[in-house]
């Protein structure tokens, strides 16, 4: 189960309400600025605070540019 991709237009990162991209195997979508990753589960991302975590640079080599 995916997320339309135009639903990230919408979304934002809790933190710094910035543009969020999805992360490596479409799990998880990616603050770019704060390199922070929220989980997506079962289609529903967890955009909370408490929920995310930091990527490590070759994390951030996948992430999507788009
Ligand atoms: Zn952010």
């Amino acid at each position: 189960m995916t997320i339309a991709t135009n639903l990230l237009s919408i979304l934002a990162c809790p933190s710094c309400k910035g543009k969020l991209v999805w992360g490596p195997e479409k799990n998880s979508l990616v603050c770019r600025g704060e390199q922070l990753a929220y989980p997506v589960k079962n289609g529903i991302p967890a955009l909370l605070a408490q929920e995310s975590r930091e990527l490590s640079r070759e994390e951030m080599e996948k992430v999507d540019t788009l």
